[in-house]
């Protein structure tokens, strides 16, 4: 049995039937966690009990002697696994769930054991595996001749896109920004070496290249017509379908529109310059993102998160969101609409698992309290007078009905799951009354039944009672239970009691407890039946939830603006970047001292800034806020400038701040040098293009020639935006060469008490680095300082 043996263990012929039974299932899940339950735990065996502790906080114990082998094992309780299984599809990784299919009280043998459901972190659309800020994307690459075709599908809310790739920069930023949870990737598919795949990648398998019919997909769903003569994308798309459904093991009904990736609609945006620029952080670092996120909603959260992942390259879509946000400053009613939002579930998501009918009873309720507020915010929108906000308010979706139907169908705080009832409420269906009344009013029954055989018997000790094994029974001491009446049968006898059962009890006994399932499976039907009416509006729930979404991100950024002082940027089509009195606004935001503000200005006439200054001078906080800003302008966002006059971009690019790549082979010169090239074959005219320092790791000589030749390049050549800083001083003589290049530098001065930086950004070349000063300043001995001193004039070609 090779896999047995590849997982390092016994011949399976060794175990107990249960454990064969164990390795039978497993060999269909080698590459996941097998969840096997067995009675109120699931337990993890061999290698995967291994692993599991060693990433999880659990205990590895040891099974007794399986046909005289000791098995690694690992347990936890069934009712606690989901905060494990959260913990896992985090980590990347997927869990094969496997349950007992059979009730252990009948079985024979071994009981009857089956995988029930794989969860895989880009297929999960339960919330407590889910991340509620951010997308889950599933993407899948499939390679072509000469392109790629791309899918990501995000089954939590029912997005699904595709398009196809000539060029494989391209790709591999796409794939960064769609952060994908998973990906599956053609086996041909080769990595660059520069790039780490994220964890969670796996090969597609064949049978998925050949399964999906793209014809039967596109049946179901409505395809974007430009994806017509698009066989690689097609490909991409109805793989990805294929494997949620598979994964899902039901129809992914929430699925209805496949949309086309078009990379011209938004600005390109590469991986290095999402990280250089602290977009979006993993971790707990200051980002741009955190910065600017108050949203109400996850769905507002999510929607800011895209549109600064992809700002929009449209001047009517910045427009409008533009004058959206100036509507809530103007009228000042964001923060009475953001309180109103936080009464919204994420319908988004709460949509998605209705269509998958995995939709919980809380679910339902939090879809009710947003239907329930949406005529307050219209009202609140309203009677703000304002004409935008009437028309946000007028084209607002509301559902009345829907949300009455649901506040008598479901109980005001309903159990987390449908399976022990409960959840429907009282006078939504008169069977379903009719069955509870029966069940409920037991009490009342037993309580009567009770004092009537006290009476008849004469004893007053005579109890009526219920347990679970045994059903109902009238309880009698043993000294008592002599002349009973003949209709009393025995039941069970205890130490010192003897319980019995009568016709009368018996009957009432067949229709309590058959009423009790007649009405928790009624109550099951009705809960699907919900469900299922849920369905018909969906779409235009749908459209609600992306009109709540873009709400709340408009009045976030409104409030941000308004918090931060930020001002409306101006968004054109003509080219150049003029920038007055710009803030970086990280830096800003989370240091202590006052920011000192910077203009920047670049024109197709003056397209090349040489940067120069004294190291810490703050040359990169100026580079990156004009990336930052530039970007904001893009989304529809205010900036931190006094103002600015922007003109759209087609792509960012930053070589900011060094890193290597050793895992890979790369030196840190390898990697700068490979950024390099990445960014003068793909910058146009229309892109901006930050350079920070280019060509420190090696010899000054080689470094400063390098550097000049890549500025040259940029700007005869690739003639983009560019902001060149560097230490480099005899690039300063750019500008004499070709006049589209100009100098700013910034100083800084030695007194007494050491350098001071002036942070102030000026016209012209600096003079100095002052590296010296700085070298001093973070606690170089003085002696070595002094002798670094002495030395400088013969090195002074380097600056
Ligand atoms: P190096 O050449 O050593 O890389 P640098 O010139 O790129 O240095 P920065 O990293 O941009 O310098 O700035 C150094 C620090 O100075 C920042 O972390 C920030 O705290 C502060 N700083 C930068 N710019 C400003 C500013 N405009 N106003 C206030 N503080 C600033």
């Amino acid at each position: 049995n090779r896999t047995m043996s590849a997982l390092g263990n016994p011949p399976a012929t060794q175990h107990t039937p249960m454990i064969q039974q164990y390795l039978k299932i497993k060999a269909d899940y080698p590459d996941m966690f097998l969840f096997y339950r067995m009675g109120d735990f699931y337990e993890l065996f061999f290698d995967d009990a291994k692993r599991i502790t060693q990433i999880l906080d659990m205990t590895l114990t040891a099974r007794g002697h399986s046909g005289g082998v000791s098995i690694p094992m690992a347990g936890l309780p069934h009712h606690a696994a989901e905060p494990y299984l959260a913990k896992l599809l985090k980590m990347g990784e997927s869990v094969a769930i496997c349950e007992q299919i059979e009730d252990p009280k009948t079985a024979k043998g071994p009981v009857k054991r089956a995988v029930t459901r794989v969860l895989t972190p880009g297929t999960v659309t339960e919330e407590a595996f889910l991340n509620s800020k951010e997308a889950n994307n599933l993407v899948v690459i499939i390679q072509q001749e000469n392109s790629w075709g791309l899918c990501a599908l995000d089954l939590s809310c029912g997005h699904f896109t595709a398009g196809e790739f000539k060029n494989k920069d391209s790709l591999i930023n796409e794939i960064t920004r769609l952060q994908a949870a998973e990906i599956l990737i053609d086996e041909n598919f080769i990595w660059p070496s520069t790039y780490s795949p994220p964890k969670t990648t796996s090969t597609l398998q064949q049978h998925f290249r050949v399964l999906p019919k793209f014809k039967s997909l596109a049946q179901s769903i409505n395809v974007d017509e430009s994806l017509e003569k698009n066989s690689a994308a097609k490909s991409a798309a109805a793989c990805a379908y294929a494997y949620v459904q598979l994964k899902q093991a039901q129809p992914a009904r929430n699925i209805t529109k496949l949309r086309a990736i078009t990379q011209q609609d938004a600005v390109q945006i590469d991986s290095q310059s999402l990280n250089q620029l602290a977009i979006k952080t993993s971790g707990q670092e200051a980002s741009l993102i955190s910065l600017l996120d108050k949203n109400a909603t996850a769905m507002g959260s999510r929607l800011l998160s895209s549109w600064l992942l992809y700002p929009s390259r449209n001047i009517s879509i910045i427009k409008s969101r533009q004058d959206d946000i100036q509507a809530y400053i103007d009228t000042g009613c964001n923060e009475q609409i953001a309180d109103s939002l936080k009464s919204c579930g994420d319908v988004a998501r709460i949509l998605s698992r209705i269509a998958l009918k995995t939709a919980k009873p809380r679910d339902l309720v939090r879809l009710k309290q947003t239907l329930e507020t949406l005529p307050i915010i219209q009202q609140q929108l309203l009677d703000t007078q304002q004409p935008r906000l009437q028309k946000i308010a007028n084209n607002l979706l509301t559902f009345p009905e829907l949300a009455n139907m649901l506040s008598l169908a479901i109980v005001a705080e309903p159990p987390q799951t449908i399976r022990d009832g409960g959840v429907i409420a009282t006078g939504f269906n008169e069977q379903l009354d009719e069955w509870r009344n029966i069940s409920e009013n037991a009490s009342e029954f037993l309580i009567k039944l009770e004092q009537q055989e006290r009476k008849n018997t004469g004893l007053s000790t005579l109890k009526v009672g219920y347990n679970r094994v045994h059903g109902y029974y009238i309880e009698i001491s043993r000294q008592q239970a002599q002349n009973l009446p003949e209709h009393y049968h025995r039941r069970q006898t205890l130490k010192n009691t003897e319980r019995y059962i009568t016709d009368e009890l018996k009957a009432f006994e067949d229709k309590a407890l058959s009423s009790k399932e007649r009405a928790l499976a009624h109550e099951k039907i009705l809960y699907n039946q919900i469900l299922d009416d849920l369905m018909e509006p969906l779409t235009k729930l749908h459209r609600m939830s992306e009109q709540l979404a873009y709400m709340d991100c408009t009045q976030n950024l409104a409030e941000r603006a308004q918090t931060l002082n930020w001002k409306k940027p101006q968004v054109t089509p003509k080219s150049g970047i003029n920038i007055v009195q710009g803030r970086h606004p990280i830096v800003e935001a989370y240091q202590e001292h006052a920011f000192t503000p910077n203009d920047t200005a670049l024109f197709k006439s003056k397209h090349l800034m040489v940067i120069t200054g004294p190291n810490m001078g703050g040359k990169s906080t100026y580079m990156r806020q004009t990336a930052l800003i530039t970007l904001l302008a893009h989304t529809g966002s205010f900036v931190p400038a006094k103002s600015a006059t922007i003109g759209v971009i087609d792509k960012l690019f930053t070589r900011i701040g060094a890193s290597d790549n050793l895992a890979k082979g790369q030196s840190t010169f390898m990697v700068e040098m490979h950024e390099t090239a990445h960014i003068l074959t793909q910058a146009t005219e229309n892109s901006l293009v930050l350079i920070d320092e280019i060509g420190r790791g090696t010899s000054t000589q080689d470094g400063s020639a390098i550097a000049q030749a890549t500025a040259e390049h940029l700007c005869h050549t690739t003639k983009a935006y560019t902001m060149f800083s560097t230490h480099f001083f005899e690039i300063t003589q750019l500008p004499n060469i070709y006049p589209e290049a100009f100098n700013r530098h910034f100083s800084a001065i030695e007194t007494d008490y050491g350098i001071q930086f002036l942070h102030q950004c000026e016209d012209g070349p600096g003079n100095n680095s002052y590296g010296l000063a700085v070298a001093e300043l973070a606690g170089l001995p003085k002696d070595l300082i002094k002798r670094a001193k002495k030395l400088v004039p013969q090195k002074e070609e380097t600056c």
